[in-house]
């Protein structure tokens, strides 16, 4: 039976739509988001955990993990979810609001990761290693981190030393443009 609460910020976190927020609402907790996703042994908070939160209204909890940033967009939750929840519907905004709004990470590294590799794909249209590898580094100051993998891709080919063009670039820059994000 669905829930009747409805999904509201406690704090700084706006509050998903109504529509959003009354399918949020029918989650009874079976776990088979978490179950299914890819990332969730990483995650602080698994998806099933973040649904939860914000059926209690407590966004700011979700907005502060750092799940919000490991979720893939992969729809594999949505997808095995009984009651059609996708749980990026619900991050999604949050991101946004987050990075919009310059909201406090307390100095996580994964939000600057994040912005940064959209930055990349704005930038190219698709990924471009050295540019983001390059970037973060700058933005974190971590600038010997990962060195070690870093030769190991590089030997790998898996470093392009030059970006990879894309047919697509002015139809990327029009999707960043219309979604408003900086
Ligand atoms: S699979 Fe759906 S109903 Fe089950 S816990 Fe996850 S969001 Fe809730
Ligand atoms: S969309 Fe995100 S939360 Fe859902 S299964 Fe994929 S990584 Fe996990």
């Amino acid at each position: 039976m669905p829930q009747t609460g409805y999904a509201t910020s406690s704090g700084k976190v706006t509050a998903p739509q109504a529509d959003l927020a009354s399918v949020i609402n029918q989650c009874y907790q079976c776990g088979k988001c978490s179950a299914g996703c890819p990332v969730a042994t990483e995650m602080d908070l698994m998806p099933h955990q973040m649904v939860r939160l914000a059926v209690l209204g407590d966004l700011d909890r979700i907005a502060a993990s750092k799940s919000i940033w490991l979720c893939l967009t992969c729809h594999t939750c949505g997808a095995r979810c009984p009651n059609g929840i996708d749980v990026p519907a619900l991050l999604d905004p949050i991101r946004h609001q987050i990075l919009r709004d310059k909201m406090d990470t307390k100095g996580s590294p994964v939000p600057i990761f994040h912005k940064t590799f959209m930055d990349t794909i704005k930038t190219f249209g698709r990924v471009y290693e050295l540019f983001l590898i390059g970037m973060y580094k700058l933005r974190t100051k971590k600038y010997f981190d990962d060195m070690e993998l870093g030769m190991q891709m590089f030997k790998k080919g898996k470093l392009h030393l030059l970006p990879q063009k894309t047919g697509s670039l002015s139809e990327v820059k029009q999707v960043f443009k219309k979604s408003g994000l900086k």
